[in-house]
């Protein structure tokens, strides 16, 4: 027994992914086993699936895998929650049990063979390692341009994101427990992860197709994504509102001016079209500044609430 090396837990998300989990097993436990062999990693080391509410047989497959492989562990939550709350209870059960823990896609399009660099790392100090994409060559056309314009649109937003990486990082327990006291509901990983703190690194890697089976984002998924990212990082939409009422306010005052001045000299009838179309913007403008808002005020009822974010159906942990 090599009591040095530390405890790692891999935790994996999955939805419907009865398609490729076999495969994506078949390859985490050839790679833990080798981590293991090589001493950089502890033998009670784990990887830990997390059952979001699926529909197939996704369940029945970790449950035949769990009683096949020592290495391998599973949670069911009771029904589907969405990818960042199965994640986050993947993460809150592998902290209880490890010293580091890795989170990736059922799907393995990250990497696996850079966890030697993300172990390396945390060894020399860090508390949380990204996984950083190097290239967007395999994405689709729609993928890519999508996720540029994700990015773009967040900095603008003013949300602070890690540039290329999603949800494959390593984290430390310390972290975990840090992570543990974010309370919010909607939950937004990437977003709240480097508010952390702690010493971080990052690790580049090539990102590949998914193994098998289909994507389970799709566009009305990654745009909800995306306002959820930015509504639950920043006030900055508010701000943009605020702002932009004022100059409004402003431009309106300059109407009001050349309106009184177009009645004196008797010609108030001309200005019918330009009536109708500020009337137009402002009615339109009004209605999504409210809509913005009640964004807010609806993520605030939902937080007030506190409702919990999964409930754990079954767990398989030996
Ligand atoms: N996922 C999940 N719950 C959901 C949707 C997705 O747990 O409601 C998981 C999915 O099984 C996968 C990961 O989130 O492990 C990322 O999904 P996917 O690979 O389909 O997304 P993409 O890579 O296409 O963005
Ligand atoms: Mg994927």
């Amino acid at each position: 027994m090599n009591d040095m090396s530390k405890i790692m837990y891999i935790v994996v998300p999955c939805f419907n992914e009865e398609e490729v989990l076999l495969d994506t097993n078949s390859k985490l436990i050839t790679k833990i086993k080798e981590l293991i062999d090589n001493k950089l990693i502890s033998e009670v080391s784990r990887v830990l699936y997390v059952d979001d509410g699926s529909r197939d047989s996704t369940w029945d497959i970790i449950c035949e895998l769990h009683e096949k492989h020592e290495y391998v562990t599973g949670l069911k939550l009771s029904r589907n929650k969405g990818h960042q709350n199965a994640l986050m209870a993947g993460l809150m059960e592998a902290k209880n049990h490890a010293d580091m823990v890795v989170s990736m896609d059922a799907d393995l399009q990250d990497d696996i063979d850079v966890l030697e660099r993300f172990i390396q790392e945390y060894e020399n100090g860090a508390d949380i390692v990204y996984g950083v994409r190097n290239s967007r060559k395999k994405d689709s056309f729609f993928k890519r341009n999508t996720a540029i314009a994700f990015y773009k649109l967040m900095r603008m937003m003013g949300v602070e994101l890690v540039y290329n990486h999603a949800d494959y990082r390593l984290m430390s327990k310390r972290a975990l427990h840090e992570l543990e006291g974010y309370k919010e509901v909607n939950l937004f990983l990437r977003g709240i992860i480097p508010l952390i703190g702690f010493k971080t690194a990052t690790v580049e890697y090539e990102r590949g197709e998914r193994l098998a089976g289909e994507t389970k984002y799709p566009l009305r998924k990654m745009l909800q994504f995306a306002i959820e990212g930015i509504t639950s990082c920043s006030v900055r939409p508010i701000r943009l509102i605020a702002v932009t009422g004022m100059l409004i306010a402003l431009m309106s005052v300059v109407m009001l001016i050349h309106t009184i001045v177009g009645y004196f000299q008797g010609g108030t009838i001309d200005g019918w079209a330009s009536m109708v179309v500020i009337m137009c913007f402002l009615g339109g403008f009004q209605i999504f500044s409210i809509g913005i808002v009640g964004e807010y005020v609806g993520k605030i009822y939902l937080e007030a609430k506190g409702r919990p974010r999964y409930a754990i159906e079954s767990k398989k942990i030996k």
